[in-house]
């Protein structure tokens, strides 16, 4: 019989319904497991999160709270392997690949555990200095942060089932907030077998964590004024929640992690046969390929030097056919599969589009298959150049969620840079050169569009952290169309699930406020 993902909510597992959608193995298109369709009684579900998992969590300190996060690393710790059997089987990716989510998850709520028990006994956050309002210095004001009292809704999308949720958790539940989170359908099982493991050892408070699996219906009309909502996904479903009345009317706080054409720069000093230009290489098609292309974080654009171009595309074109594609269950295979079928479809029609205006320098089409056969969701890495970096529109305009990067020749530094920015704003960008002016002058430049700015040098060649991972003390989230949202960022992260107010008050009662509270310290 097909595994049945039940939503919980009200403490409670919930019968299944009929089913609405199925989970498939992209590589086999075996049936995986079932969701039902749109939840019943969600404004009820969202109270009882909100009076019961809110109460419970905010009666605690952060470092209670921190060691509850810890508790729960240690339980899933001891489970890994079932999540690796459940990622390659439903996303279809290879250990290395899997591990990016399960590993990247784990590691991200066990940083959190370790910031939050720094924060010890405290119940709220003080930020800044009091500032004096009265001659006397008698009245004063203080900015405090208490935790929201309403939950937090988390919309995710495909392809980070484990980090996706445990990324936005890990601050949400320290800071005392409750959490509904809604996995995207496709790839759900991950997710609810994680929430699965921690309700049944009862490390967090009825209520402190439900979720909803299958339709999203009925989310965004259950929320209210004081809740949250973080989303993952693309830029046309953010669009649609933007302009939800909880979102628009009520001011229901949204943070949005969208679509992004990140960026990697080769510099102008960096010619072929120099450790730069090797680096460069080397982690722009392990970028590319990394879970088959879909992160967010993969790099879309690589500009390069117009000169170098031709030598760029013949070296990677070398190692892209060194990866061989295929089902992730025979060892051989470097790269698995994308999601789904419809994802490959999706995939295959970006390709087209952008070749409109590129030529293909790599086709990984060609490539055959290890186990899987073309009905498969297996698409092989492949490298566009793109024709006229002036005039070429698509390039800046259409994300192909795969493994799939265009080569753009730049004619300088400035030029380089303004190409950067016809993105109009992505998660990230990095730079490899040997010329240390030349990266501080493109990082700063390279900020204004990008949430982040990876600046690589032969130097850090073995030590830099890569430009598509996503480290929890650095903030994850770009400017315009990356959705202009921001995560992680150590302790930063808190204040999404914090309300900020003045206290204006005589200096004895901020003084008292004081001993409950720990300083942000960001
Ligand atoms: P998506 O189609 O936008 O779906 C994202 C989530 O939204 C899913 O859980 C989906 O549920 C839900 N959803 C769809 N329509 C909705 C609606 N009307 N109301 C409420 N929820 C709705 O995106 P995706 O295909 O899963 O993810 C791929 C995209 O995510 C890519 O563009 C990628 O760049 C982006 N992404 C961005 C980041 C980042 O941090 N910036 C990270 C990862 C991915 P169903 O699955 O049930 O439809």
């Amino acid at each position: 019989m097909t595994l049945f993902l039940n939503n919980y909510l009200n403490g409670a597992w919930q019968p299944a319904s009929s089913p609405a959608h199925t989970l498939t193995d992209p590589v086999t298109g075996e049936t995986l497991a079932a969701t039902g369709g749109a939840a019943a009684g969600l404004p009820e579900a969202f109270a009882y999160a909100r009076q019961e998992g809110g109460r419970a969590l905010q009666t605690m300190t952060y470092a209670q709270r921190a060691a509850m996060l810890a508790e729960a690393v240690k339980l899933m710790q001891a489970k890994k392997d079932e999540y690796y059997a459940i990622s390659l089987a439903n996303s279809g990716t290879t250990k290395n690949d899997s591990a990016v989510d399960i590993e990247g998850g784990l590691f991200t709520l066990g940083y959190y555990a370790k910031l939050g028990a720094a924060l010890g006994e405290a119940r709220s956050l003080t930020d800044g200095a009091a500032s004096i309002l009265s001659k006397d210095q008698l009245f004063q004001s203080q900015h405090l942060m208490v935790p929201i009292r309403g939950l937090a809704l988390f919309i995710n999308a495909f392809n980070f089932p484990a980090w996706g949720l445990w990324e936005k958790a890990a601050p949400a539940l320290l800071s005392g907030v409750p959490v509904v989170v809604k996995p995207a359908t496709v790839t759900a099982w991950l997710t609810h077998r994680m929430v699965a493991d921690v309700v049944e050892a009862g490390i967090f408070p009825k209520g402190a964590l439900s979720i909803v699996c299958g339709s999203s219906t009925g989310l965004l009309d259950a929320l209210t004024p004081f809740d949250v909502l973080s989303f993952t996904g693309s830029a046309d479903t953010a669009a649609k929640l933007r302009s939800h009345p909880s979102i628009a009317r009520d001011s229901v706080r949204a943070n949005i992690e969208a679509d992004s054409l990140n960026v990697t720069m080769l510099g102008e000093d960096a010619l072929p046969g120099t450790p730069a230009f090797e680096l460069y290489v080397d982690n722009l098609v392990r970028d590319m390929t990394i879970k088959s292309g879909q992160r967010c974080t993969a790099p879309r654009r690589a500009l390069v030097p117009r000169a170098v171009l031709h030598a760029v595309a013949e070296a990677a074109a070398g190692k892209l056919a060194a990866i061989r594609v295929g089902n992730p269950r025979n060892p051989e295979t470097a790269m698995g599969s994308l999601v789904s079928r419809e994802q490959f479809d999706s995939a295959r029609e970006g390709l087209a589009l952008l070749t409109s205006e590129s030529s293909v320098l790599f086709d990984g089409a060609a490539q055959p298959l290890l186990n899987a056969d073309e009905k498969s969701a297996c698409m092989g890495a492949t490298l566009l150049g793109v024709r006229d970096a002036d005039a070429a529109v698509e390039v800046h305009r259409h994300e192909v969620f795969g493994p799939v990067s265009s080569l753009i020749g730049y004619k300088d530094a400035a030029h380089a840079i303004d190409i950067a920015h016809r993105g109009l704003g992505s998660l990230v960008a990095s730079v490899y050169s040997a010329d240390a002016a030349w990266m501080a002058n493109a990082a700063a430049a390279l900020a204004t569009s990008h949430g982040r700015v990876h600046v690589v040098s032969p130097d850090v060649a073995k030590t830099h952290t890569g430009h598509g991972n996503v480290m929890p003390g650095s903030i994850h989230g770009g400017p315009g169309r990356a959705g202009g949202g921001e995560e992680l960022g150590g302790l930063r992260a808190l204040a999404f699930y914090h309300r900020k107010s003045a206290i204006q008050a005589p200096a004895n009662v901020l003084e008292l406020l004081g001993q409950h509270s720990a300083e942000l310290k960001i």
